[in-house]
């Protein structure tokens, strides 16, 4: 899965030329799968391939006899509400079905005379609506990198000379999610009410959150499971793994300031999840493969079923993110979104191979279209924070605007834009897209 092959080739063009525009997140080496449809709600929602400003609409191109074999039955597999049975097939059938496309979509490939067909077959994204493109039965989040969880230390217990916990390098942290309130890129948030108490306060009160955050995540979707009381090794934690996106792990602070003990979070976190519609599969990820975390002098080895050299050498993700907000004052003076915070996945401590090995060692059981997120990913400095808790450094720095505005933490009519893609030398820049969701105030939406 990790190796380059044709698909790959940076002199690859589509002869669909928004495909090959500088700076396009969906060239022909990228090929992420969605789930969309294009005429409201009279027609059904099924898988498609992103390409250029198009997607390819798989369940057309299957009425064409376009597939055979293994593509054949990924393709399939690809027709209903959701791309589970994709998820569920494995490495083998993902890889017939990117060659096939690839072949199909590729300029100068022996498909031109298809091309009529083809073209018949894709449908401009401006036209589509987007759907979370999997059934996702569980959702996990890890806290994966060690920049934001030393900052929340030192935010959280400022009196303590450890801000990082003592399991932090040993063990992958995570909670469990809740799925029923993710939602794709574009439909609004709604502010959370709920309970919480100021340090200064003697009581708690409950009404709207007064510190709603975001948290820039790289969001994984799981391939084919595995039974319960059955754990894999780190070395097969590639074969579960279908692909990822970018995801918007929203926070409620005051609420979780005081919920959160002992059990971790609860209602500050399953209010609202976004996730970006697209999900790059990790065979498109082969050129961006990159070293693991080097460990300092002085940290502790992974233990050994965390540990391989192969993850060591290429379970890195270099994968760039960009987390923008724009105001509703900026929107009505036509003042772009600010960027906030940059940062890049391959900082992160722990690998996604690390942490789908880890979610499984017990022997818990690992479905197709589970949803496992990153963690917050923020880099060391100032403008490399992935939550406006540790851009406003909880607010006691506010953000500036181009407006003359300040933030400290989210207001009604913010918006908040992700955006994530993968550039480097010898290969074509492929993007994740954008996760972007606007603030309401509490009410149905
Ligand atoms: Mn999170």
């Amino acid at each position: 899965m990790s190796q380059l092959n044709g698909t790959h080739d940076p002199a690859l063009k589509s002869w669909v030329k928004s495909a090959n525009e500088a700076g396009a997140d969906f060239p022909i080496q990228n090929l992420p799968f969605g789930v969309f449809r294009a005429n409201g709600p009279e027609e059904y929602m099924r898988g498609g391939v992103a390409i250029g400003d198009q997607i390819l609409d798989i369940d057309a191109c299957l009425d064409k006899d376009l597939f055979e074999g293994a593509a054949k039955e990924a393709a399939q597999a690809c027709t209903g509400l959701y791309l589970n049975p994709l998820m569920a097939l494995g490495g083998r059938y993902w890889s017939a079905l990117r060659a096939r496309l690839s072949e199909l979509l590729r300029e100068g490939g022996a498909e031109a005379d298809l091309r009529d067909t083809l073209r018949e077959s894709l449908v401009p994204m401006v036209d589509a609506e987007m759907a979370v493109p999997a059934q996702i039965g569980d959702f996990t989040d890890f806290f994966s990198s060690v920049n934001h969880a030393t900052h929340m230390g030192m935010i959280n217990r400022p009196d303590n000379p450890n801000p990082l916990m003592p399991n932090f390098k040993h063990v992958p942290i995570a909670y469990h999610g809740r799925s029923s309130s993710i939602r794709v890129s574009g439909e609004p948030t709604i502010r959370p009410m709920g309970q919480s108490k100021a340090p200064d306060a003697d009581s708690p009160s409950f009404g709207p959150s007064k510190r709603l955050d975001y948290e820039t995540e790289l969001g994984i979707f799981v391939g084919p499971g595995n039974n319960l009381g059955a754990p894999f090794a780190i070395d097969e934690a590639e074969d579960h793994i279908f692909g990822i996106n970018i995801l918007n792990d929203w926070s409620a602070r005051d609420i979780q300031g005081w919920e959160y003990q002992p059990l971790g979070p609860f209602l500050a976190k399953n209010f609202a999840t976004h996730i970006s519609p697209w999900i790059v599969t990790l065979e498109a990820m082969a050129p961006f493969r990159t070293h693991a975390y080097n460990r300092p002098d002085g940290d502790p080895a992974p233990l050994p079923y965390l540990s391989s050299p192969a993850v060591e050498e290429a379970g890195g993700l270099d994968i760039r993110f960009e987390t923008s907000i724009q105001t509703a004052r900026m929107r009505t003076e036509g003042v772009a979104p600010q960027v906030i915070g940059a940062t890049n996945f391959k900082d992160t401590y722990w690998t996604i191979f690390q942490m789908v090995t880890h979610h499984a060692s017990n022997g818990c059981d690992l479905h197709p279209g589970d949803y496992l997120g990153s963690g917050t990913i923020s880099g060391q400095e100032p403008g490399q924070f992935g939550s406006i808790m540790e851009a406003s450094w909880a607010g006691q720095r506010p953000i500036e605007l181009p407006t003359g505005e300040t933030r400290t933490f989210l207001e009604d009519g913010d918006e908040v834009i992700m955006r994530a893609w993968c550039e480097k030398e010898g290969a074509v820049r492929i993007g994740l897209g954008e996760c972007r969701s606007k603030v309401k105030p509490p009410g149905p939406i």
